[in-house]
């Protein structure tokens, strides 16, 4: 780093001091990442996994979760960093609601010190953040799921592409429905560019996986331009059920 970037980045922590993704306090100069309260407290998915969606099972001698056993998911495979319960959940609803930019770095480097070996074993060729409507995207002023992506894409050297698919419906949000309106909701929601590509992997990115619903239908479009193989990567895995 240069010299002028280093005087840069002294300022910018003096301004903005670099704060815990779940709690919000400002980090003490030990505490690299996460506050020293809330580290221990960090639910990452555990062994054994759902093959499909990546979630955790109870019985290791099942391939897949019940969900997966009742759906058939579009996608090949799916990854996640943490479950989707406290604190992880509140970091999601920061990173998303309350401008939480600057944690982007952090869940994309959890995501791959959990699962940089998968990633690097599919060797998806691009990385596809599940896009939101543009009337949220003006809202908001940021999409999470492409801050993640782009932040994967810096460690993995993976390249990210944000015009394959189309959110043409703005859906409401997903958790005020059961699972089967949810399903309904976003089957319709995303349509594939007019994007001529060469792809045949792709690897979606989204900050929550829950019933799958927006990953199958992204899925779909993908496959609408010949992606054969779809895979998903995200920040946390819920109960769909
Ligand atoms: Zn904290
Ligand atoms: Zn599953």
């Amino acid at each position: 780093m240069t010299r002028l970037t280093d005087t840069l980045n002294t300022a910018l922590k003096y301004i903005y001091p670099p704060s815990c993704p779940y709690c919000g306090e400002v980090l003490e100069a030990s505490e690299t990442d996460v506050c020293a309260a809330c580290k221990p407290r960090l639910s990452y998915v555990k062994e054994p996994t759902c093959f499909k969606c990546g979630c955790e099972i109870e019985d290791g001698t099942e391939e897949l979760c019940a969900d997966c056993r009742r759906v058939e998911h579009g996608f090949v495979r799916g990854f996640s960093a943490f479950n989707y319960v406290d604190p992880a959940d509140k970091a999601c609803a920061a990173f998303k609601y309350r401008n939480g930019r600057e944690y982007a770095a952090y869940f994309a480097g959890e995501i791959i010190k959990k699962h940089g070996k998968h990633i690097k074993e599919i060797a998806p060729e691009v990385l596809v953040p599940v896009p939101i409507h543009k009337r949220k995207l003006n809202k908001r002023g940021y999409n999470q799921a492409e801050l993640l992506a782009r932040e994967l894409s810096r460690i993995t050297g993976i390249p990210v592409d944000t015009e394959l698919i189309i959110r043409k419906v703005n859906t409401p949000p997903q958790k005020k429905y059961d699972p089967v309106k949810r399903a309904n909701n976003v089957k319709t929601a995303f349509i594939s560019s007019e994007k001529i590509v060469q792809y045949k992997s792709a690897m979606l990115v989204d900050d929550i996986y829950t019933t799958g619903a927006t990953i199958d239908a992204c899925t779909a479009a993908l496959k609408g331009m010949g992606i054969e193989k779809t895979y998903f990567v995200s920040i946390c895995i819920g109960k769909g059920y």
